[in-house]
């Protein structure tokens, strides 16, 4: 079958429907792996995988390997040597593993990243102890996205069980870094064409973006740092120096009367959600002026000065319709028209990093496919969103060139992050055969 092209037609003309029977039994192989997937789920959350600072994902990534291998898998460990973060102490290790099919055919893999964010405050529950409790699996990382990897394993073992005979290949990897940008994941995989298109046709990345919605994409992100610049004097004759900080609060003041009303009025096409982020957005992330704060256990009195400086952090979330450049020189005019009002205003903007917006047609054959696969397994029409925040279909868009990429996995999207952070058994399963059931179509499998 030509890469990224769909089976036209499986239906069998006579007695059982072979879609409804290849349906039947994967739904059976599903239920029957019930207890292996919590175990599965557990022995990952169990695994803590902290980003920053990128800990344990050699452990991880042998966890991985073992589990694959086991399953028929060959496997590779790949460190990204001299990406961000990356050193002797936390060396940044991936793993890709594949599983050849009877006969040619497409390449479906499932991607999942294997760190996880800082644990913070609130927990009633042990954050790397994988409770189970009431049908859910509490941890970090449960949601986002243990729970999502494990259930693409899942479904590709009782896949290759049910169809043994199908065609093509299925391959899982677990890769570092999303949480940081994934330059030492999926950035790094695909600049080493492990994303090629001639090799890889469909790509699934179990993000928690609800068991009945398929994410065909993202916003885009600018970051970039402001400072103003002032003249240093004594505190008490403030009139001798200029202040930074109230250039900056000039600065927001702008934001909040010009940038702010006018972003929001802007409405994409694209299927954001929530609701909220169907619009430009921007945070801002810190704000600096003056001298440096003092530690916490410090007992020195400041001494009084006119801060030379201030700078803020901005992100800045952008819809596909909006032109990178168009973002950048919008906070550039703005910040060059403070120069009218206020005569010693200066200064710098420096970009910190940027994401472009990425979409995949709601026709593409792996959005088409599992948005049909949902219908078949919960009774129910998919919804097709995208996400507020960037994840690692940008690299495997921009880089990779591989267009035929959607985020599908269960786990409620609100849940991550989050303390107490949960995955729900059935969710999973449910999912897990929606995957399985993508796999039966994509690799046009007859059951055995
Ligand atoms: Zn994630």
């Amino acid at each position: 079958m030509a890469p990224g092209s769909v089976a036209a037609s499986w239906i069998f003309p006579h007695g059982m429907g072979m879609t409804s029977e290849i349906h039947f039994l994967l739904h059976q192989a599903m239920s029957s792996r019930r207890d292996d997937l919590i175990a599965l789920t557990q022995d990952l959350i169990r695994i803590p995988t902290l980003n920053p600072p990128g800990e344990n994902y050699r452990a991880i990534c042998e966890y991985l390997d073992a589990r694959l291998r086991s399953s028929g898998f060959e496997t590779q460990l790949i460190r990204a040597h001299g990406t961000p973060g990356d050193s002797s102490k936390y060396p940044r290790w991936n793993i890709i593993a594949r599983k050849d099919g009877a006969q040619p055919g497409d390449c479906v893999h499932f991607n999942s990243h294997t760190d996880v964010v800082d644990v913070g405050l609130g927990w009633t529950k042990d954050p790397f102890g994988g409770e189970l409790e009431d049908g859910r699996i509490y941890g970090r990382g449960a949601c986002d996205m243990k729970g999502g990897l494990a259930a693409s394993i899942i479904a590709a073992e009782a896949f290759i069980a049910t169809c043994p005979d199908f065609a093509g290949a299925i391959e899982i990897s677990g890769t570092a870094d999303e949480e940081s940008g994934g330059y030492g994941g999926v950035a790094y995989l695909a600049e080493h064409g492990h994303f090629d298109p001639a090799k890889v046709q469909h790509v699934i990345i179990p993000e928690p973006l609800n068991k009945d919605r398929v994410c065909l994409g993202h916003r885009g992100g600018w970051w970039a740092e402001i400072e103003t610049f002032g003249e240093i004097a004594h505190g008490s004759m403030p009139f001798l120096g200029d202040c930074a900080v109230r250039h900056m609060g000039a600065v927001i003041d702008k934001f909040e009367s010009d940038l702010y009303p006018a972003m929001a009025a802007r409405r994409t096409d694209m299927p954001v959600v929530p609701e909220g982020a169907r619009s430009s957005t921007m945070n801002i992330n810190s704000i600096h002026g003056g001298q440096n704060e003092q530690a916490e256990d410090s007992t020195a009195l400041p001494s009084h000065c006119v801060p030379d400086s201030c700078r803020i952090v901005i992100d800045r979330r952008f819809l596909v319709e909006e032109p990178l450049d168009q973002v950048r020189a919008e906070v550039k005019e703005l910040l060059d028209g403070l120069k009218d009002d206020r005569p010693k205003f200066e200064y710098a903007l420096r970009e910190l990093n940027h994401v472009l917006p990425s979409m995949t047609d709601r026709d593409a054959p792996v959005a088409a496919t599992v948005a049909e696969a949902i219908n078949s397994v919960l009774g129910q029409e998919a919804e097709f969103v995208a996400s507020p925040g960037t994840y690692d279909q940008k690299h495997i868009d921009r880089i990779g060139k591989l267009k035929n990429c959607v985020a599908y996995g269960p786990g409620i999207l609100e849940l991550a992050h989050k303390p107490d952070e949960w995955i729900g058994v059935d969710d999973m399963i449910d999912s897990a055969n929606v995957m399985a059931q993508s796999l039966a179509k994509l690799l046009h499998a007859p059951s055995k």
